[in-house]
């Protein structure tokens, strides 16, 4: 199967932040691929803008060392970086003076679709969205990009929504969240909306329980500082695992469409009901053989921030009241992998009278690290001796099915940078589905703040603290092992 590629429009894109580990590891060595694959034109500019004092060739020597760091070897080509290089410029800019606006917007190209990334920290979007606006440059097409985290809290992801909105509308507002550019996130959708199989048999009825696992395997090496005020609950369920809840219970929209979609993911975030203490566990890890433990990495003694959390949620409405949905990410866990697994209620009665155990259906998504979906299905123990039972898996690895295509999917960056350009937000969060995520995480932090529930201690490699085990335990469940 060949993918097909439609080239976009030729843009200009400036990349506040251009130096910074962000668009050196993600934003560049995607553009790279974009144009590789023939998707990005050779009109497009690409215009670096940061504090570093760099001539348009020294950034371009940092552009050529990030894609040759970023790319395999089987997908670097010498002439195709020079070509790419040749569209890429720099531009000295202080993000909170006056210094380089003007020349910035001398180099814009009046005619072009413009994208401004702000790739940069936070406190810097009103000023970046100000400059824009006073300076002219902003226009009714002008579209911005900003990345995560959106907020620490309903108040700052209001005030952030409120300093952007300011200065541009919301339709030209792009929020990041990547997951929703990872190739299964979306086939989520097209496997429960453009098959008939799914859709009747997920509901309450026959749904009974969702698990959504995020585990990473590494620590919170290099971004301590910034994690140690965040935590697992900030950096990962209120954005990520909350859209991935959205997508897979969300009613289906009446069209693929931005705001068709985002309104029934609007829905699901506010049908969520308050987490009680007995639903919540907050795990850290410890130090284990050879592996620093979380408050030596992070370098704050008693620190009490999570690296793990385990959440038991409902959504309360026609469809899933009743059908709990189990969330679970963590730092330091036995491997890396992220699935949502969706297990059927078992079979209401048993024909085959010996076989007393009841086996549901599970249907397993994998996110990372090999795409692909898996369905569990029960079917007679191959061979004489009568009616044995057995589950199989029935493995649809995109790689086996698609060929290539399967396993050379674009990075989530690429996808949605291209989204960008071609101004489509589908992909990415309304602020009021943000602030509506806060507005349920708030209560869930402040909880566990006022009980004064430290987070229980678990070893490096492990599936986290056993009192996560015991969350599913003690409803008769169990989660899916962690494993590759
Ligand atoms: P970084 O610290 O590596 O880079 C920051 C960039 O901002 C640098 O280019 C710096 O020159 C520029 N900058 C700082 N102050 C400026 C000013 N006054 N005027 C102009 N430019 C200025 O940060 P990063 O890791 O690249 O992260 C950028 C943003 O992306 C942050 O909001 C971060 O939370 C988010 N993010 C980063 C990652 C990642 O993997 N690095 C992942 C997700 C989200």
């Amino acid at each position: 199967m060949v993918s097909r590629v439609i080239p976009v429009d030729p843009f200009d894109l400036v990349i506040f932040g251009g130096t910074g580990d962000l668009a050196r590891r993600k934003i560049l060595p995607s553009l790279y691929r974009r144009l590789a694959s023939g998707q990005m034109p050779d009109g497009a500019h690409i215009i670096g803008a940061a504090r570093s004092g760099l001539t348009d060739d020294e950034y371009r020597d940092f552009v050529r060392e990030s894609v040759t760091d970023q790319v395999p070897a089987d997908q670097y080509d010498a002439a195709l970086l020079d070509r790419f290089l040749g569209l890429v410029r720099y531009i000295p800019l202080d993000a909170i003076g006056t210094e380089g606006w003007a020349d910035l917007a001398g180099a814009l190209r009046a005619d072009m679709v413009q994208a401004f990334y702000f790739s940069v920290g936070p406190a810097l979007f009103g000023p970046l969205a100000e400059r824009l606006h006073d300076h002219g440059i902003a226009r009714p097409e002008t579209r911005i990009v900003v990345e995560k985290p959106f907020g620490h809290d309903l108040e700052s992801a209001r005030a952030l929504n409120a300093v952007l909105a300011a200065a541009f509308h919301e339709h030209q507002i792009y929020r990041i969240d990547h997951y929703l550019g990872k190739e299964t996130v979306q086939n989520l959708m097209a496997v429960r909306f453009a098959n008939v199989l799914f859709e009747p048999l997920w509901n309450a009825q026959y749904v009974d329980h969702v698990q959504i696992t995020v585990a990473e395997s590494l620590g919170v090496e290099g971004r301590g500082a910034y994690y140690d005020r965040a935590g697992a609950m900030r950096d990962m369920v209120q954005n990520h695992m909350m859209q991935l809840l959205c997508l897979i219970a969300m009613e289906p929209p009446s069209h693929f469409e931005p705001d068709a979609v985002r309104d029934e993911k609007l829905k699901v975030i506010r049908a969520l009901d308050p987490v009680g203490p007995e639903d919540i566990v907050r795990g850290q890890y410890r130090a284990g053989p050879g592996v620093p433990g979380y408050v030596d990495v992070v370098g704050t003694p008693g620190s009490d921030t999570e690296s793990f959390i385990a959440l038991k949620v409902h959504v309360s409405n026609w469809r899933w009241a009743g059908t709990p949905f189990y969330l679970r990410t963590g730092k330091r866990l036995r491997t890396r992998v992220s699935e949502i697994a969706v297990t059927f209620k078992d079979p209401p009665h048993s024909i085959f009278g010996h076989e007393t155990r009841r086996r549901g259906n599970v249907l397993a998504i994998r996110l990372q690290p090999d795409e692909g979906m898996v369905m569990r299905v029960t079917i007679k123990e191959p061979g004489p001796g009568g009616m044995r039972l057995v589950e199989v898996p029935l493995d649809m690895s995109f790689a086996e099915a698609l060929g290539e295509d399967g396993r050379n999917f674009p990075d989530a960056y690429e996808r949605l940078i291209m989204d960008v350009i071609r101004g489509d937000q589908t992909l990415f969060m309304r602020g009021d589905e943000v602030e509506a995520a806060w507005a349920w995480t708030d209560p869930v932090i402040a909880g566990w703040q006022a009980r004064g529930a430290r987070a229980m201690p678990y070893d490096p490699g492990s599936s986290g603290p056993d009192d996560a085990l015991m969350l599913m335990h003690r409803d008769g469940r169990r989660w899916r092992e962690i494993e590759g």
